[in-house]
C-alpha cells in the first residue's frame, strides 16, 4: 500500500470571497484528496491527504492558480498527522482569535453575469442584485470576519431553494458565492418620493424612476457603496 501524507495548508492576503474555498475544493478532489477547508481569521486553512505527490502537487502552483480575484501573500505549508477518511468538505468557518485576513472589495459585474442579466431565459433576466463568485458586492456587505453569508448583511434574507441548491453544487458558478439572491429571494428594489420620503405606488420602481427622470426630477441612486446622483443633463428643470 502506498504510504499517505496529511499536510495543513494556511494561505493568507485577499482570499475570502473571492472563491477560494470552491478552488481549494476542485484542486483537492481533482487531485483525489481527502480533506477539508475552512474558513478562519487568518485566512483560508485546508488539510489534504493522499499520496505524497498528490499532496506536492496541490501545494505547488496553489497560489499561481488562484482565483482571478484572489490576493495571495503567502502560503505556509506542515505536514500534520494522518487522519484517514475519504473525500473533501468545506467546512463551517472557525470564529475568534484575531482577525488577520483582508476583505476583497466589491467587484464590478462579471460577463458572465451581464449575459444572464441581459438573457430574457434566464431566472436572473434584469435582477438588479445579480452576483457570482468572481463579482459582486464584498467590502460594502461585510460585518465581520470570516467572510460567510451570516458575517454579510445578506444573513438577514433566506435563500430559496434554487439559489441553495447553486450555492451548494460544487460544479456551480455559484458555489459558495456569500452575496447569491434572485427575484425570488433577497433585496427589492424600491422607489422613495417626496417629503419625507415614502415608498412610491406603482409595480416597478426601474419604470417610474424613468419616468420621473424624463420629467426633470433627480433620483438619488443608492448603490454599492454610497448614492449616484442621476438627472437628464438636457432637461431645463433638472
Ligand atoms: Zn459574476
Ligand atoms: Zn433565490
Amino acid at each position: 500500500m502506498e504510504a499517505v501524507q496529511r499536510r495543513r495548508v494556511t494561505v493568507r492576503g485577499v482570499v475570502q470571497g473571492v472563491g477560494f474555498r470552491p478552488y481549494v475544493y476542485t484542486r483537492a478532489t481533482g487531485l483525489g484528496l481527502a480533506g477539508h477547508v475552512t474558513n478562519t481569521p487568518e485566512g483560508v486553512v485546508a488539510e489534504v491527504e493522499g499520496a505524497p505527490a498528490a499532496v506536492l502537487a496541490f501545494c505547488e502552483r496553489l497560489a499561481a492558480e488562484a482565483p482571478p480575484l484572489a490576493v495571495v501573500d503567502a502560503v505556509d505549508h506542515c505536514e500534520v498527522p494522518v487522519a484517514g477518511g475519504a473525500g473533501f468538505t468545506i467546512v463551517a468557518s472557525r470564529a475568534g482569535g484575531p482577525a488577520r485576513t483582508l476583505v476583497s472589495p466589491d467587484v464590478a459585474t462579471c460577463a458572465d453575469c451581464l449575459a444572464e442579466l441581459a438573457d430574457p431565459a434566464d431566472r436572473r433576466h434584469r435582477h438588479p442584485f445579480i452576483t457570482c463568485t468572481h463579482c459582486g458586492p464584498r467590502f460594502t456587505i461585510v460585518t465581520g470576519l470570516p467572510y460567510d453569508r451570516a458575517h454579510t448583511t445578506m444573513a438577514r434574507f433566506p435563500m430559496c431553494a434554487d439559489c441553495a441548491r447553486e450555492y451548494a453544487d460544487p460544479t456551480d458558478r455559484r458555489f459558495h458565492a456569500q452575496p447569491v439572491a434572485c427575484p425570488a429571494c433577497g433585496p427589492r428594489l424600491r422607489l422613495l418620493v417626496g417629503t419625507p420620503p415614502r415608498e412610491a405606488s406603482g409595480a416597478d420602481p426601474v419604470a417610474e424612476a424613468r419616468r420621473l427622470l424624463a420629467d426633470g426630477a433627480i433620483l438619488a441612486v443608492k448603490g454599492l457603496g454610497g448614492y449616484h446622483l442621476a438627472c437628464d443633463a438636457a432637461h431645463p428643470g433638472a
